[in-house]
């Protein structure tokens, strides 16, 4: 039960141009691919849920991010992709049928594939350590914390950042992502930090 609900991020560089698919004169909102209507509804209303430097920081980047049903079993279907051309960095958000469902999970699952968004699209280097700084003075720190998909190794960075803004978005710190962290920030002390962190 472990690598088929793991959440991944892959990080293409991609050379050739990738076409706009977002033009639109309406209030910016994703490319929902194949998303129903109810399902799109849904998500938008996670982010507006979201404190403000959350959800304004993933609104920021509507135009640029297309959000689709999971077609694979990569991550368990939850996955993200930043994709880096010449035109910039577009993003992709795959979520599985149960992350589309209304409920804490799903609430999690999709603000940590939006972090992950955050992370690449303002996250400098700076803002990394200013944010495992704080990271570091809890109490549930680990400086491995072990990663059940990966024989032995620990979790990545960026999926111990990506769930630390989902328990900041929903502010619910029960769900656990498929790497099992807990949150390690109060979130009052993560939302001081953060529009710190996404405004460099
Ligand atoms: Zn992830």
């Amino acid at each position: 039960m472990r690598a088929d609900v793991r959440c991944v991020t892959v990080l293409f560089l991609v050379v050739a141009v990738i076409p706009v698919t977002n033009a639109t004169a309406k209030a910016p909102r994703p490319d929902f691919v194949d998303l129903s209507t109810r399902q799109a509804r849904l998500f938008l209303e996670r982010v507006r849920r979201a404190p403000g430097p959350f959800s304004q920081a993933v609104a920021a980047n509507y135009g640029r991010l297309r959000v689709m049903r999971a077609r694979s079993k990569i991550g368990g279907g939850d996955y993200s992709v930043a994709s880096i051309s010449g035109e910039g960095t577009r993003f992709t958000v795959a979520l599985s049928p149960r992350a589309l469902k209304p409920g804490h999970w799903g609430d999690h699952m999709t603000a940590h594939e939006l972090g992950h968004v955050i992370i690449n699209a303002v996250f400098d280097g700076a803002a990394w350590v200013d944010a495992f700084e704080l990271f570091g003075l809890s109490g549930n720190w680990h400086d491995c914390f072990a990663d059940a998909g990966a024989e032995g190794g620990c979790v990545p960075p960026d999926e111990i950042l990506a769930d630390q803004l989902a328990f900041y978005a929903t502010g619910y710190s029960a769900a656990r992502s498929a790497y099992r962290v807990p949150p390690l920030a109060n979130r009052d002390a993560f939302g001081d930090l953060l529009p710190r962190l996404i405004g460099r």
